[in-house]
């Protein structure tokens, strides 16, 4: 090793589920909305004013905190915006997990908790998820410095009700805890009630997923007024303008379309509860998700060698070999169209591999 190479902060960076782009190929790998933004959003992208871009934007993206804010009922200064939930997430672990102690987050989870808490060099344990996948939540009744979980969790999909959750973080009020809501608009009960009761709660949410926005890039946080202060201290002193003018602009107009977020929501939900069933009937196992994905495993197929059959088609699905998630597959729900097109193949491969009993 050369000596300027040793005082390198070394990583093992989040590996980010592959982008590929054929024209023909069907996308579930990586919880992506099926559907366009909503109309608006297309309008105020054509309203942009090239000759401002000359400009810095507004640091604090207030036009787009505000119709957060007002949205959810909350004031302006209980919202906090980032570039995705993992800008704000990185944020969040860098803002409040100062502790010696370790912070806490389940064995199986979201790949980029781990990686934030090396690159800051937080201690962490990992409790482990039931057998059905659930947290256990006394895992989280002792001694930590911090708490994240999803809720629902990826890529299991199972969600924890709000009462547990609730005691997991009246067990813990000298902690921040931190709820990652990236998928609670597929049918979960959101936290966001309880942020009034408890000061060190953080609930994280993304435009990523359930309002279609994933290119855009657009997080946001809401809790106390002071862990918001808390957290924009620290964005300020890393970098003030994250949020650019465009996403800013599109982010209000998609906030501003309830309709039509409830409406691709309930498509969305209709299609999983639909595959659910048939992915039942191919024999496939899996928890109930709340989630726009399914992580399911098939006694008869190992996940690795349907997922390479799949992608030969050009059909993507997410896989996370190794551990207690080698034999599963997390399969996003498109359309209803497309997961037809998904379910066809995997029986004609079922049929062709004698895997099945039609
Ligand atoms: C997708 C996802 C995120 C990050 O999404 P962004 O696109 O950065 O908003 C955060 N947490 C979980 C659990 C996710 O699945």
């Amino acid at each position: 090793m050369n000596n300027w190479e040793k005082n390198i902060r070394r990583v093992v960076p989040y590996t980010p589920g592959e982008q590929p782009n054929q024209q023909d190929m069907i996308k579930l790998n990586t919880n992506e909305n099926p559907y366009p933004p909503a109309p608006g959003v297309a309008e105020a992208l054509k309203n942009i004013e090239t000759d401002a871009l000359r400009l810095y934007p507004d640091p604090a993206a207030k036009d787009l905190v505000h119709a957060i804010a007002g949205e959810y009922g909350l004031s302006d200064e209980q919202v906090f915006v980032g570039v995705g939930s993992d800008d704000v997430l990185a944020m969040s672990f860098l803002t409040f997990f100062n502790s010696e102690k370790p912070i806490l987050f389940p064995d199986i989870t979201y790949s980029f908790y781990d990686v934030w808490a090396d690159l800051f060099q937080i201690p962490y344990e990992r409790p482990e998820l039931d057998e059905h996948f659930h947290i256990k939540k006394e895992d989280y009744f002792r001694e930590n410095g911090g708490i994240i979980f999803p809720n629902p969790n990826a890529p299991t999909g199972v969600s924890l009700p709000l009462d547990e959750i609730e005691e997991i973080i009246s067990h813990n009020r000298d902690v921040i805890v931190i709820v990652d809501e990236a998928y609670v608009d597929f049918g979960t009960e959101s936290a966001l009630p309880l942020i009034d009761k408890y000061e060190n709660l953080l609930v994280v949410q993304t435009f990523s997923k359930s309002r279609s926005m994933a290119g855009m890039r657009i997080g946001f946080a809401m809790g106390s007024p002071k862990l918001i202060a808390y957290l924009n201290d620290v964005k300020y002193s890393f970098n003030s303008y994250t949020m650019n003018r465009t996403s800013i602009a599109a982010g209000v107009a998609a906030i501003k379309d309830q309709a039509y977020f409830h409406e691709t929501c309930d498509k969305i939900i209709e299609t999983r509860e639909w595959t659910k069933q048939e992915l039942k009937s191919l024999g496939f196992s899996f928890e109930d998700s709340k989630a726009n994905f399914i992580f399911a495993s098939h006694a008869n197929c190992p996940a690795k060698q349907l997922f390479q059959a799949l992608r030969e088609q050009h059909i993507y699905v997410r896989y996370f070999p190794g551990g207690r998630t080698d034999n599963h597959l997390r399969i996003t729900i498109g359309t209803r169209k497309e997961m037809q097109t998904f379910l066809d193949f995997v029986k004609e491969y079922f049929k062709k591999e004698n895997l099945w009993k039609f």
